[in-house]
């Protein structure tokens, strides 16, 4: 377009979707889309990224407030269950003001990370007692602004969250806060995200049942009707054997065989977890074309359980990855961890290709969460990040094959640089916000 500014970069290898990283990669920017990806090409003109050129690294599932209980929650022992009430305490003490500057400095951890879009599933809307905020969005705004100053794209991914159990249990005090009511107002709130957002290419709005025990069928029917395939659609499913064990009571069905029933599976649907789906859970799946999202580093940190990634591979359901409960935020930790538990589970290794590791961080990601795929091709959105080929965990692994020496070597803190939209958000490992939003992380406990 007349007016944008056209960028030059020059890497020293890049990974355009292949088995192999390609050398001498010329990439042109127009505005925020790449307008060229030149293989072979000359440094001349160009700024050079010293190391290997990726796509951005995108987030799938991300609860930002989970970050304050990182390290404080290993000594208790116990199980998802107890864990979750550690959680709850924390959730019940954020206000508006002061998530946003704890998901300021989460989204920034991320935008280091290479991270250049998360998907944030909130369900942290209200006062206690379900009492709504003079904007019932006013916490979803405050997460679209702390993603603003970090710099990346963010999906809201806006919860539902109506029951403590099937049945219609009541909610409990914390639980209140996550909870509109009724289906309608939840709606007529998301409707007005939807709205507000709606010419902005940095955001997405996406729709999100909390889980089948958290939101009744009825209004899981009305969802249907509403959704009709037109946003991301995102929801937990079968993280806990508990969860399953209650709804094959309740409903007979397991929860996928639910979300079948009521018409919420779709290509526009996103499995979060689907830890312990049966076989013909996975054929539901498949045939419905949706997403699995697998949070290795969280499934391990919580005892949930080794999800079945080969079968549902295998089956051809597309894998995103998420840091979920953010105990790390190391996208290269969840990309190998589908193939490291996997091989743990399975007692043999190479389960998954390289770069079906790096698709599921990158590529599979980014449609799941409603922005375009971020490929490293012309038209994509030009969010790209370079690692660092001479630190300490990288240096001499890169020879043969470069692209398993990213995949299973490399950290967060192998990350140099990061562009969003052709704009640089890090630059030699550093982020201009990080000293002004640390602070936020400090003595936020309950
Ligand atoms: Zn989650």
């Amino acid at each position: 377009m007349p007016g944008e500014d056209t960028r030059r970069w020059f890497a020293d290898a890049a990974w355009l979707g292949g088995s192999e990283l390609t050398e001498n990669v010329a990439i042109e920017s127009v505005g925020a889309r790449l307008s060229s990806v030149e293989p072979g090409a000359s440094p001349s003109g160009a700024i050079r990224l010293p190391g290997v050129v990726l796509p951005g690294l995108v987030n799938s599932h991300s609860h930002a407030f989970h970050r304050l209980l990182r390290g404080r929650t290993h000594r208790q022992g116990g199980d998802f269950w107890l864990w979750r009430q550690q959680m709850y305490r924390y959730a019940g003490a954020l206000t508006p003001e002061s998530y946003e500057e704890v998901a300021t400095a989460v989204y920034i951890e991320m935008a280091l990370a290479g991270i250049t879009t998360v998907g944030e599933f909130h369900y942290l809307h209200h006062q206690e007692g379900g009492v709504p905020y003079t904007d019932p969005n006013e916490m979803g705004h405050a997460l679209i602004r702390a993603a603003r100053v970090a710099g990346i794209k963010i999906a809201l991914l806006d919860a539902g969250y109506f029951a403590a159990g099937f049945g219609g249990a009541p909610l409990d005090s914390v639980q209140t806060r996550f909870s509109d009511g009724t289906g309608e107002r939840w709606l007529e709130r998301v409707d007005a995200l939807v709205a507000a957002y709606r010419d902005d290419p940095d955001v997405s709005i996406g729709i999100a049942p909390h889980s089948v025990r958290a939101v009744p069928e009825a209004v899981m029917v009305s969802v249907a009707g509403w959704h009709d395939g037109r946003l991301p659609l995102h929801i937990h499913v079968s993280e806990q054997p508990a969860e399953n064990l209650a709804c094959l009571e309740a409903t007979t069905l397991t929860p996928t065989g639910v979300l079948d029933r009521v018409g919420l599976l779709g290509p526009a649907t996103t499995l979060v977890h689907a830890t312990h789906v049966s076989e013909h859970d996975i054929e539901l799946i498949a045939g419905s074309g949706a997403t699995v999202s697998y949070c290795a580093t969280t499934e391990r940190d919580l005892a949930d359980g080794l999800g079945p990634s080969a079968e549902l591979a295998a089956a051809g359901v597309p894998l995103a990855v998420g840091s979920d409960s953010h105990a790390v935020i190391d996208l290269f930790e969840e990309m190998r961890g589908i193939e490291l538990h996997a091989r743990l589970a399975g007692g043999r290794r190479g389960v998954f290709a390289p770069e079906a590791l790096l698709a599921a961080g990158t590529t599979t990601g980014s449609p799941s969460l409603g922005f375009a795929g971020n490929g490293l091709e012309i038209g994509s959105p030009a969010d790209f990040v370079v690692i660092d080929p001479d630190s300490p965990r990288l240096r001499g692994v890169l020879g043969d094959d470069g692209l398993a020496g990213v995949l299973f070597t490399a950290t967060a803190t192998d990350v140099s640089a990061v562009f969003v939209g052709g704009r640089q958000v890090v630059a030699g490992g550093e982020h201009p916000g990080w000293g002004g939003a640390r602070v936020a992380l400090e003595g936020r406990g309950p």
